[in-house]
């Protein structure tokens, strides 16, 4: 080829070149970038890649004019340098990617001092290049290539560095994603078809067009700020994953840690209500004490539950459910909650709503007793009012639970702020009133969960209502069993006797169980190991229910189950016991094979129930 044909093409090149990077240089950084030392280093390279197409047509000019000047001396190696700065930022910039130096010193450095590090190395390029010859060699009387030191160290560096970029790339190639392969994979083979060119006397064709090629798809695979954008943003999404996860373990752990002597003190509380020997003054402190842990119990409850949400781990749990039961529970604790208030309970729950809804009647239940906790909670005197109505639009049912109060009422301006969590309003009487601020901001999350919604009607001084409305599923055919009146047991009376072992390895949940379990007539035998349950069993000791706490060491409720499972005829009701009340966890226990699930500290209701469901079967 002649010289002037190659020089045209390589104009033509560079005219191209010129227009490809100024107008990635603006995208780039036009746009706002993540800061980190890639996205640096990318600039820089950018950077460096500007000064070598505008160097490169001057240096043509000046040696298409024949003249070995000064001038063109320097430009010449100006542009050299720029090639092998290049290729070193680019070498920096794969050993950032591949993180070869993360676990040496060459981490630890500021960003000043890596950059204080690329400047130097950029001025020993330059005195080195300063120093070192060129040769020209002529073709019909024009400067057709460049030989001697200089351009010989060019690309001798280049060779190297390229040399370490591949060698670096192979060794770490699972590290780096195929994307960030792309652009070094084709720098490899541009360099190749450079390498060949040269070969045949066009040494300096290309370089540009390489740098400018690479610099381009880097732009489109690795470097987009706005592809690096949301990547940073998954990053940090998964940081705040993962804090808020270890957040729910920590609460969860607290929660059990709170649980487990609040269980003692509930348990032998209410023990001690039922004492005959107690004088009635003692009684009432006694009455303090239950309250008093039980807003402790709410207050974890209320934390662990806002928690779950925030965290995105709460669940809608949908089933088959019995209304009736759901409503006579709602009563009931309503009523429990009133006890000795002056306040009159009026309950008014349309008989037409269908026997069996699908939906998570949990989650329902949560609601409704949280407002009506509320109206119980901020009404000294006069009623309380529950009416559930409802209204059937194909297959749905739409819950209409209102609850009506004559208390103390919220002031227009305040309605609006009863469902932030940790807001509670400050008046005169509310101070009074022990409460966290939660259960309002709950039961908005729960009902937006389940497309619910919830209206507040107030007046200050005269008393609040709040309607909720819930669709649930109709179930024409239902699997479930619906008793006729299904009720919260009252406390039962065991027909015969009866033998229960209780499994747990804290000493005073032990003490807990055998005390509670003996109110109701019932002997117990306890364990403070699965081992030893296991045991008991394979000897053939005879037991009618088995009360297990999951959380033990050395071998858990869960799995102590397991191995009971595989005894041959083993056929006794286990009930997991445990302190960890998250959400879910009932379903996690019976879908491990429990057959029914008692959270601590243990509820006299649904012991209750536990007790006439598996000890009082004809
Ligand atoms: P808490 O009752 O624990 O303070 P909630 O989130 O349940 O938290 O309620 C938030 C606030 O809304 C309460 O502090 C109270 O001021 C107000 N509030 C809720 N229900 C009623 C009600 N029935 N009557 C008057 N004020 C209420």
């Amino acid at each position: 080829m002649k010289i002037q044909t190659a020089q045209i093409i390589a104009s033509t090149i560079n005219v191209v070149c010129i227009l490809f990077t100024f107008l990635i240089a603006i995208c780039f950084f036009r746009k706002k970038n993540v800061k980190n030392a890639e996205t640096r280093l990318y600039s820089s390279l950018l950077i460096i890649n500007i000064i070598a197409v505008l160097v490169e047509p001057v240096f043509y000019y000046l040696l298409q004019n024949g003249t070995e000047s000064l001038l063109s001396n320097i430009v010449e190696k100006i542009y050299y340098l720029t090639t092998i700065m290049w290729m070193y930022l680019m070498t920096v910039y794969t050993f950032s990617i591949t993180h070869i130096f993360s676990k040496t010193k060459i981490s630890k450095w500021s960003y000043n001092e890596k950059r204080y590090g690329i400047i130097l190395t950029f001025v020993i390029f330059a005195v080195i290049l300063a120093f070192l010859p060129i040769t020209r060699q002529y073709q019909d009387g024009i400067v057709a290539s460049s030989s001697g030191a200089a351009p010989a160290a060019m690309f001798l560096l280049c060779a190297f560095l390229l040399i370490i970029n591949f060698v670096v790339i192979i060794i770490k190639r699972k590290e780096i994603k195929i994307k960030k392969f792309l652009p070094m994979f084709l720098f490899f083979i541009l360099i190749l078809i450079q390498m060949i060119l040269s070969s045949f006397g066009f040494q300096l064709l290309f370089i540009t067009l390489n740098i400018t090629l690479v610099s381009h798809l880097m732009y489109h695979t690795i470097e987009n700020p706005d592809v690096k954008m949301i990547e940073q943003l998954n990053i940090a999404r998964e940081q705040a994953d993962k804090a808020n996860k270890a957040k729910t373990e920590f609460l969860s752990n607290m929660s059990h840690e709170i649980r487990t002597p609040l269980n003692a003190i509930v348990g032998f509380s209410n023990l001690l209500l039922e004492d005959k020997n107690i004088p009635d003054t003692s009684k009432d402190e006694v009455k303090d004490i239950i309250m008093a842990s039980d807003n402790l119990l709410e207050i974890v409850n209320g934390i662990l539950d806002i928690s779950k949400i925030e965290a995105n781990k709460m669940e809608i749990e949908a089933s088959e459910y019995s209304f009736k039961k759901l409503a006579n529970e709602l009563v009931t604790l309503t009523k429990g909650r009133i006890a000795e208030k002056p306040l009159e309970f009026k309950v008014s729950i349309d008989e037409t709503i269908p026997p069996v809804l699908y939906g998570d009647a949990q989650k329902v239940k949560q609601i409704c007793v949280n407002i009506l906790t509320n109206a119980v909670k901020y009404t000294k005197e006069g009623w309380i009012e529950l009416k559930i109505s409802h209204v059937i639009k194909n297959d749905i049912c739409r819950l209409i639970i209102s609850v009506e109060d004559t208390g103390i009422g919220i002031k227009e301006g305040n309605i609006e702020r009863i469902f932030d969590k940790f807001d509670r309003l400050d008046t005169a009487d509310n101070v009074t009133i022990e409460g966290t601020g939660l259960g309002l901001a709950i039961t908005k999350k729960l009902l937006d969960m389940m497309n619910g919604k919830i209206v507040v009607q107030s007046t200050l001084g005269k008393g609040s209502k709040f309607t909720v409305s819930i669709d649930q599923k109709i179930v024409k055919n239902p699997t479930i069993k619906i008793e006729e009146d299904e009720k919260v047991t009252e406390k039962v009376e065991v027909r015969d006797e009866k033998l229960v072992l209780i499994v747990d390895d804290n000493k005073i949940n032990l003490k807990v169980a055998e005390r509670l379990l003996e109110s109701y007539g019932i002997k117990s035998v306890s364990v403070d190991n699965g081992y030893d349950a296991i045991e008991k069993i394979k000897k053939g000791e005879k037991y009618d229910l088995i009360l297990m706490d999951d959380m033990m060491p050395k071998l858990s409720g869960t799995e102590t189950f397991h191995e009971l499972e595989k005894i041959e005829g083993f056929n006794i009701p286990v009930i997991a016991l445990t302190a960890n009340a998250l959400t879910g966890e009932r379903e996690k226990y019976l879908s491990e094979g429990f057959n029914d699930y008692l959270a601590k500290p243990i509820n006299k209701d649904e012991l209750n129930n536990i007790i006439n469901k598996y000890l009082n079967q004809e």
